[in-house]
């Protein structure tokens, strides 16, 4: 089985676009979990979310990552990621588990409060994960 044949483009979202000015490339691959050690079933990394196949389904995972598609676009993606290894560093330091950490990155909080609130992406005004900073 090649490379390609595991990569399938589940949804080229052109509503998406429209809606939300936003567009994304949702990729249904294996690769994913298997290079973050099972760690992850979903990642954004603009302009492309990558969805493990047995949760490519699963609305709270897309929406999830549409918010971080969000947070990468208003940060111009570079700084997006600067900021969120920062913050984990932090929270690290803090909690001093990697799930903790992980869960209290403010992208994180923001995605993880929002994902089920369907209409969310609609009205969310920019840099909203700011507001779910805690120190
Ligand atoms: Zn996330």
């Amino acid at each position: 089985m090649g490379l390609l044949s595991r990569l399938v483009i589940l949804d080229f979202s052109v509503y998406d676009f429209l809606i939300y000015r936003t567009l994304a490339f949702i990729i249904k691959t294996s690769l994913l979990s298997k290079f973050t050690f099972g760690f992850a079933n979903g990642m954004a990394l603009y302009p492309f979310i990558l969805v493990s196949p047995e949760e490519a389904e699963r609305a709270t995972l897309i929406q999830h990552e549409k918010i971080h598609i969000k947070q990468q676009l208003e940060l111009l993606v570079i700084p997006f990621y600067l900021m969120y290894i920062l913050e984990f560093s932090i929270r690290f330091y803090q909690y001093g588990n990697w799930d903790d950490a992980y869960r209290n990155i403010s992208f994180e909080r923001e995605a993880y409060a929002q994902e089920n609130n369907e209409g969310y992406l609609m009205g969310r005004k920019r840099f909203s994960w700011s507001a779910y900073f805690k120190s």
